[in-house]
This record gives C-alpha cells, structure tokens and sequence, in this order.
C-alpha cells in the first residue's frame, strides 16, 4: 500500500477548475517530484493534499486513512508536514521561536528538544542564529528555517513547494543536498519544484503536469533522458 495515495483529484478556484482529475501515489521512503509550469497546478495539489484547500472531487488516502476532508492542523499531527512556497517564516519572531511554533502538535517537551537539536545539527546556520528575527535571516537561510520547522513536528512526510524560488546557485545545491539528508533520514519527500533537473536529480519518480493534468510520469531518470522533458523543462 502507498504511503500517499491521491485519487482523481479535482480542485476549483470558483468556476476555474485548477486540478482537473489528478491521481498520483508516493510510497514510504521515495522523493517524489511533481513537475510542471508555472500554473499547472503543483502548488494547488500540494495545498488540497495538506488540508489548506478542500477538492471538489476525488479522494486522498494517508496511511489508509481518508483524510480527503481534515483540515489542516490534524493533518499534521497525523505527520505530514508543509513546506509552503515563499518560505512563510515568521519574520518578527526568533529562529528559536519560529521552530518552536514547527512542535505546535506535540506535547512531549523532551522529545521536542531532542528534535530540536537535529534541526540544528542539519542545519548549523539556524543554531548559530537562533535569536535572531527570521527577517533578517537571507532567503536561503529562511528557506532552511521553514524547513526545519517543518521537521519540528516530525513528520513521516515533507511536502516541499519550490524550495529552491529565488535562491542563489550555492544556495539551491545546498537545499538539495539538504533535502537528500532529509530523506535518507527516513522520511518521505513529495517535492514540487520549476527547477526540473535539480528536481529529477534527487528523485526517485516524477509526475509531469500541464494544466491541471498528469502528462507523463516516470522513473526520475528516464525522465531526464526523455525528449519531450528534456525541450519542454531541461532547456535543452
Ligand atoms: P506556481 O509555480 O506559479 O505556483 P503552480 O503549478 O503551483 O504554479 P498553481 O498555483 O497551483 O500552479 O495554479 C494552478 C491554476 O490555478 C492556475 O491556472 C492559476 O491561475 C489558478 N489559481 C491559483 N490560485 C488561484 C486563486 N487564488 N484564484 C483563482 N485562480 C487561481
């Protein structure tokens, strides 16, 4: 059984259909990426699946369970966590207080020290910086700060929206390195990305989407060699 399983997914902005019948699964382990144009809807997907927006149509199984209509929050104490486009950090608050807030589900105030001090260890820039307000933090910096307060609540999977937007080169090859770690670490990756090739680089299967629509799908490296990828998303 897959560890996500999304079926037949329809998503609407009123009268717009944004994701127009979408089925896609990511099992325990896998890095998944979704990949597509601007607008094709990656972000929308990742929104629905999180519980942020509720879909029209279709379902989204989590562990075998249906939690096609949860909202948000109970979603992430069910482990899975949301790594929004633009990052969202808190910018008047501290680096400590913004991953504090990524524990809001948990109770146990050991195992949440115990978390935060992986966080730092993966990330030896947030520990340095801790008392610092997110806003003064560079856009890399923010980036690993959104993701290690996703870690913060533990989850079983990270969904990860355009991690590497606006980043500089030396920074995009270090979130994905980053994002590597994460996931030899044991937990699911479902990442959706513009960037293709760092993207297919680090995964192990992707979706293509276009306009709503998976229009191909595959192993990561077969994609990398396919034509229509490669002209349509590679630039070559
Ligand atoms: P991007 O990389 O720009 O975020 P995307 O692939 O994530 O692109 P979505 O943001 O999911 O795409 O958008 C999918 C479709 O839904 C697009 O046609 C977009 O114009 C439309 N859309 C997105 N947000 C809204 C909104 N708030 N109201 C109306 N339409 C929207």
């Amino acid at each position: 059984m897959a560890m996500l399983e999304v079926k037949n997914l329809e998503v609407y902005y009123g009268m717009i259909q944004a994701i127009k019948g979408i089925s896609f699964e990511v099992n325990q382990g896998e890095v998944i990426a979704l990949i597509g144009a601007n607008g094709a809807g990656k972000t929308t997907i990742l929104h629905t699946v999180s519980g942020l927006m509720n879909s029209k149509a279709g379902s989204i199984i989590f562990e075998g369970k249906d939690i096609t209509k949860v909202p948000g929050h109970k979603i992430v104490s069910l482990g899975m966590a949301h790594v929004p486009e633009g990052r969202r950090v808190f910018s008047e608050l501290s680096v400590y207080e913004n991953l504090k807030l990524g524990a809001f589900t948990r109770e146990d105030k050991q195992e949440i020290q115990d978390t935060l001090q992986m966080v730092y260890k993966r990330f030896p820039r947030l520990e340095e910086r801790k008392k610092q307000t997110a806003g003064t933090l560079s856009g890399g910096e923010q980036q690993m700060l959104a993701m290690g307060r996703a870690l913060m609540s533990h989850p079983k999977i990270i969904l990860m929206d355009e991690p590497s937007m606006g980043l500089s080169p030396l920074y995009v090859s270090e979130i994905f390195n980053i994002i590597k770690e994460i996931s030899s670490s044991g937990t699911t990756v479902l990442l959706v990305e513009q960037n293709a090739k760092k993207a297919l680089g680090i995964a192990n299967r992707a979706y293509v989407l276009e306009t709503g629509k998976i229009v191909l799908e595959g192993n990561a490296e077969e994609l990398l060699k396919d034509d229509s990828v490669k002209k349509a998303y590679l630039g070559e």
